[in-house]
């Protein structure tokens, strides 16, 4: 067929010839640049944008992180939680949204609330029809489309989160982009010693975000530690 109408084999080739009017292909070239150059093409785009399955409209970067874990720090230390009425030490339980940098009251009575389950409902079994999840597990529904990552600040750990079954929730810990000069992570900030962000971590960490590895992440780390299925994701 491209012999036949004198154009290249390949769509490179086809592009990047010099542009004149005696080269093959010319005519092709003005005829698509016309084509693409006309205004409803940039409506049908947009609309085949929105009809992609949510994971592929995902962010595709995420957050910029200071360089000093000191900062993340105080940043918790100055947390007050929006729903809590008592005054307390919120820092505890926040947590650093990856995707979008809200900060988020994780694991907290305070923020935890309750969703219809619509399984149940379906069911019409009676008594159980409502699930308790906690702010990481609600933020991530309009954030990451069911998919959470964020960092536990105090604790210094990632959290991966899957859900996308409000059911069936499950999720992991990595350890953060920030070491020491030995390499190493301070788990609970137990040694105290200086954490400077790493960007080979934060490279790897991308690459899970990116590549949309959240869940397959999960499930190789929950095989690996059996520990984690024994937590209640949905109330992170
Ligand atoms: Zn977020
Ligand atoms: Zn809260």
């Amino acid at each position: 067929m491209c012999m036949f109408l004198n154009i290249p084999h390949s769509l490179h080739t086809l592009l990047d010839k010099p542009d004149s009017s005696s080269s093959p292909g010319y005519s092709l070239r003005r005829l698509a640049g016309s084509w693409s150059s006309h205004s409803r093409l940039r409506e049908l785009g947009a609309g085949a944008v929105a009809s992609l399955p949510p994971i592929l409209r995902q962010p595709r970067q995420l957050i910029s992180l200071p360089r000093s874990y000191s900062d993340l720090v105080n940043k918790a230390s100055k947390f007050k939680c929006a729903n809590h009425v008592v005054d307390g030490d919120d820092g505890q339980a926040a947590m650093l949204c990856l995707l979008c940098g809200q900060m988020l009251c994780t694991n907290s009575y305070c923020c935890m609330t309750d969703v219809e389950d619509e399984e149940e409902e379906e069911d019409n079994q009676p008594g159980h029809k409502r699930l308790r999840i906690g702010g990481l597990t609600r933020h991530a529904q309009t954030c990451g489309d069911g998919v959470g990552m964020a960092l536990w600040i105090l604790e210094v750990y990632v959290v991966l989160l899957d859900a996308t079954n409000i059911r069936h929730v499950k999720g992991c810990t990595l350890t953060p982009p920030y070491l020491d000069q030995y390499g190493e992570s301070d788990p609970g900030l137990r040694r105290g010693s200086p954490l400077l962000l790493s960007e080979e971590s934060v490279q790897q960490l991308d690459t899970v975000w990116f590549q949309h590895q959240v869940p397959e992440r999960i499930t190789q780390e929950m095989e690996q530690n059996r520990n984690l299925m024994g937590i209640v994701w949905s109330q992170m």
